[in-house]
């Protein structure tokens, strides 16, 4: 037995650790977390692999694991640690890839599973990268600039180790954006000695970004949602669409439906839910968003409790925040015909279930959001050349990838009978456990 602290602890003393939080409650030992869930999936594909299943293995341990420290001068003048993380999930098929997050609830656990999607999401889209992912446990609004800039080039340089251009190449996710991108490029650059702007992706267009690239996972929402809506005779205008998170993935799909004739009913996200049954006014609404940091306070709108968002009538879910959001609690009670994934990882596997029970059809992570990643590859490649596109090329590749990589995953599920999850772990794993099998084992 664990001995109790002999006092309460002084709430002052937490300064400055206090912006480093207490596990999260996912890590309860009911609760089997992201990695837990990750596993599960690969599970569930195993049978479907024929002979490569040998090396399934591989894909139920990640390849690299950093834990880095990251202490940073405060603007008090006093030093704050906090815990850094970049996995490198698998690396068969190319350079890992993925982004980073800055979140006070990130975890190693997370940023293994986070790293695992990278991979399938990466050999689904068949872009030549293998998966990876990385986090810093922080709660980025409570620092300043200068506090964000010194986590950024400190947690960078730790992980130097490990990333570049051909090795290992970050972007953004969840709270860090296009400057987070700059610092990062800039640091891994000095310590290079050389400008290597193709060490991360997502970055400012002025600085070897590429055009199309914020909007790019919201884009790929949306086209794999009309792909889906045309196979199970939907009308995208017309119908009802529900968001979840309304920052670069929700607002952007959100924003493309409302211009295909649907109607955004509802947005929740952590300052709250809102909901207007004509639709909501989404450029109003991204520029109240961007302007405050939440739906909160949005005036052309009722608001409702935000566990109501889970009730409100719809035709399409898009859930475009964090993890494990649809769960036994709530998937029996959403009443849309299609969930389309726009986060990681944001139904369990018993949500999975019942959503499969019901007829509800998800269009999974590993395939609906890859449209990020799918433009960092020609971020990337442009970099690389030194020769950059344009938008109209940039969104017409992007589209034509995500519906051929759709086309190819409806395809498996119809002929395995199986969700369009478990068809795109399918079609991952087998190209994933290709390469392996090609490589063999070192030494
Ligand atoms: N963070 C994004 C994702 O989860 C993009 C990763 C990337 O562009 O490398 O897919």
């Amino acid at each position: 037995m664990s001995q109790a602290p002999k006092q309460p602890r002084d709430p002052s003393s937490y300064s400055p650790s206090a912006l480093t939080r207490a596990l999260p409650s996912y890590l309860n030992p009911d609760n089997l977390g992201p990695w837990g869930i990750y596993l599960q999936q690969v599970d569930r594909v195993t049978p479907y692999l024929g002979s490569l299943g040998r090396w399934v293995d591989t894909l139920k341990r990640p390849k690299r694991t950093l834990i880095v420290d990251v202490p940073i001068h405060l603007d008090d003048g006093s030093v704050a640690h906090f815990e850094g993380y970049r996995v490198q999930h698998n690396t068969s098929r190319g350079p890992g890839k993925g982004g980073v997050r800055f979140h006070q609830d990130v975890t190693l656990s997370e940023v293994m599973a986070l790293s695992a999607w990278m991979s399938i999401k990466n050999a689904a889209v068949n872009v030549p990268y293998g998966g990876a992912k990385g986090g810093i446990r922080v709660d980025p609004r409570q620092l300043s600039v200068g506090e964000l800039e010194r986590v950024t080039r400190r947690y960078t340089s730790e992980i130097g180790l490990i990333i570049g251009p051909t090795k290992d190449i970050p972007a953004p996710d969840v709270n860090t954006n296009e400057q987070v991108m700059a610092w990062m490029m800039d640091t891994y650059s000095m310590n290079e000695g050389a400008t290597a702007t193709g060490v991360v992706t997502g970055k400012p267009v002025d600085l070897g970004g590429s055009l199309g690239r914020r909007e790019a996972t919201g884009r790929g929402v949306f086209t794999v949602g009309v792909e889906a809506a045309k196979r199970i005779g939907m009308d995208i205008s017309g119908s009802r669409v529900a968001v979840q998170g309304f920052g670069n993935v929700g607002g952007v799909a959100g924003k493309l439906f409302a211009e295909a004739g649907a109607r955004v009913v509802a947005v929740q996200d952590h300052g709250g839910c809102i909901y207007r049954e004509a639709g909501l006014d989404v450029p109003a609404l991204m520029a109240h968003v961007s302007r405050t940091g939440s739906v909160a306070g949005f005036a052309q709108a009722e608001v409702i409790e935000p566990d109501a968002f889970w009730d409100v009538p719809c035709d399409i879910m898009i859930p475009a925040a964090l993890e494990q959001q649809i769960t036994e609690a709530n998937a029996a009670r959403i009443q849309a015909r299609m969930i389309i994934e726009g986060a990681n990882g944001p139904t369990t596997p018993q949500a999975d279930d019942i959503l499969h029970d019901r007829g509800v059809l998800v269009l999974p992570d590993v395939i609906a959001n890859a449209g990020g990643v799918t433009v960092s590859y020609f971020e990337w490649v442009q970099d690389f050349s030194s020769f950059f596109w344009t938008e109209e090329e940039i969104n017409e590749r992007l589209v034509r990838i995500m519906q051929g990589a759709f086309a190819g995953v409806w395809q498996v599920a119809e002929e395995h009978k199986v969700s369009l999850r478990t068809a795109t772990f399918i079609v991952a794993c087998k190209r994933i456990l290709h390469a392996r099998d090609l490589r063999g084992l070192y030494p």
